[in-house]
């Protein structure tokens, strides 16, 4: 095993995708589980905390710590059955690839697939554009191996009650909590298509068994440091065809529905802004002279035949946004790639000393509320006077905003923090989450309770269960008391 202690190399792990930038006491790269073991062990010991971590592309600072960060090398992946067994550090990109020599899937592509790993993904809960028809990473999970933070290892799937509760007695504890309380957990998970947002405790419990393997999707490091994970797979899609149409923000909602009336596998919203300023329009280039401030990209696909029929009858139901109707592979996979490569050209945004701040970045609300969401994050930017930028899976109401704001003065931080308070408590009202796929992270651990007003303690109850002393990833998810 790798032990990394010097200040040059240990600068590489001090920043993700997100605002906080923390030195780390020490890093680890494990070349095994034993050693992944071990480093946690170590680290413990030397009173240090643990922080997990795969590509490092979090977005509300998830996978920096002050105590070590704990890399794992080993990317290998074995088929078995219609599932295949992945170790962390596998690149979702590689795992697309090694699955498509067979004829199978992991639909869930996170737009950052060429460099975030199955590790992250499962700790995040990630979605993807087709989460819309496919699921999360969640509905994907059938097995893990973890780490915990006394450094054991323990393996996780489907049981049936009794076994749960005859298991080891962190499993028992676990199960007993929520079992007790699942009508409580059912009646306050938010009612939308993605959540990210504390623990996924009402995927858990199901009719007489538990897949208590999906406590750790979207737990953020913060239960134990993953060693492996199973993920179901499917067969790939036959066919596929992309509509594109041009909308405004107060059609969108109009547009969105009527989209979604086709039942589409991906229903997305690109910001036309972020291509004028970075100047690449890609394959969309014949959007670039209009006026009109927003493209929807909306994905068909099936499994059966060639799709001619259904495809006629959708253009036909959508025919009145007038639709540019892509049907050629290569010119759908690079229209994606234009879709993809957003975040990263909006990152590269600067208007001074301001540029897009995370915070309000991943508001998922109820299908039917998505023009209730553009309004509200319309007007509070208007409001404010603040420029921004907007997409996002609007097939899941989950838009990805971020106002341009200089958040290393005093008082950006004190603007952001006004607009997420703000922006919450609103989409809390609507039945939502202020998390659909990124994670609460550091950024925003201290809204979870609030969130979760009648079951944030089971998630605490939890976190002791599985980390008593406070080991792995402080600060993350479960705020700091
Ligand atoms: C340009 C860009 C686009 C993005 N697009 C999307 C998107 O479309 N959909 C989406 O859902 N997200 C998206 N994200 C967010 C992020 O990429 C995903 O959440 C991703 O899956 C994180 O993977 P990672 O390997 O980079 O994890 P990291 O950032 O390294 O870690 C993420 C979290 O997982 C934990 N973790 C990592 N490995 C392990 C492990 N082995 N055991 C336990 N915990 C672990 C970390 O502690 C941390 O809490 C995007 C980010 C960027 C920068």
């Amino acid at each position: 095993m790798r032990r990394i202690t010097s200040r040059a190399e240990l600068a590489a792990f001090s920043k993700d995708a997100g605002i906080f930038a923390i030195d780390p006491a020490r890093a680890y790269v494990a070349e095994s589980e034993e050693e992944a073991a071990q480093a946690v062990r170590e680290s413990a010991d030397d009173g240090l905390s643990v922080t997990p971590r795969g590509g490092g592309t979090s977005i509300p600072s998830q996978s920096v710590g002050s105590g070590a960060i704990l890399v794992q090398a080993r990317a290998s992946v074995r088929l078995a059955g219609d599932g295949v067994v992945c170790e962390p550090g596998v690149i979702k990109a590689d795992l697309n690839r090694e699955l498509s020599k067979s004829g199978r899937w992991m639909p869930v592509d996170p737009s950052s697939y060429a460099s975030c790993t199955v590790g992250g993904m499962v700790a995040n809960n990630s979605s993807g554009a087709r989460t819309l028809k496919y699921g999360s990473t969640v509905d994907y999970l059938k097995g893990v191996r973890v780490v915990l933070a006394d450094g054991s290892v323990m393996a996780a799937g489907p049981v049936t009650a009794e076994e749960a509760m005859s298991g080891d007695r962190r499993t028992a504890r676990a199960a007993s909590l929520i079992v007790e309380n699942e009508k409580e957990i059912m009646e306050e998970a938010p009612r939308v298509t993605k959540n990210s947002s504390g623990y996924r405790l009402e995927k858990v419990a199901r009719a007489g068994a538990l897949d208590i393997q999906k406590l750790f999707a979207g737990s953020e490091g913060t239960l134990g440091v993953l060693t492996e994970a199973t993920l179901k797979t499917r067969g790939r899609p036959r066919w596929r065809v992309l509509f594109v149409a041009e909308s405004t923000l107060q059609e969108l909602d109009a547009t969105a529905a009527a989209f979604r009336s086709i039942a589409p596998a991906a229903l997305e919203l690109v910001d036309k802004s972020v291509f004028r300023s970075a100047g690449g329009w890609g394959s969309v280039s014949r959007f670039s002279r209009s006026e009109s401030p927003f493209l929807v990209f909306c994905e068909l696909d099936g499994e059966e035949g060639g799709g001619a029929e259904r495809v006629e009858e959708a253009a036909g139901a959508v025919g009145g946004l007038e639709p540019l109707v892509m049907t050629d592979e290569g010119e759908i996979a690079a229209a994606w790639e234009v879709r993809n490569a957003t975040l990263t050209l909006a990152q590269d945004m600067k208007k001074g000393g301001r540029r897009p701040a995370p915070g309000v970045e991943d508001l998922a609300v109820p299908q039917g509320r998505l023009g209730d969401l553009v309004k509200l994050l319309v007007g509070q930017f208007e409001r404010r006077g603040l420029e921004y930028i907007l997409y996002g899976h609007a097939g899941d109401a989950n838009l990805h905003a971020r106002p341009l704001m200089d958040l290393s003065e005093p008082s950006g931080v004190r603007a952001n923090d006004d607009l997420m308070e703000e922006c919450f408590e609103a989409v809390w009202k609507m039945g939502g989450s202020m998390t659909g796929e990124h994670g609460d992270g550091m950024l925003r651990a201290k809204y979870v309770p609030r969130q979760y007003p009648r079951t944030y303690h089971l998630m605490e109850e939890l976190k002791r269960i599985f980390d008593p002393k406070g080991v792995m990833n402080p600060g993350v998810k479960i705020a700091m008391p």
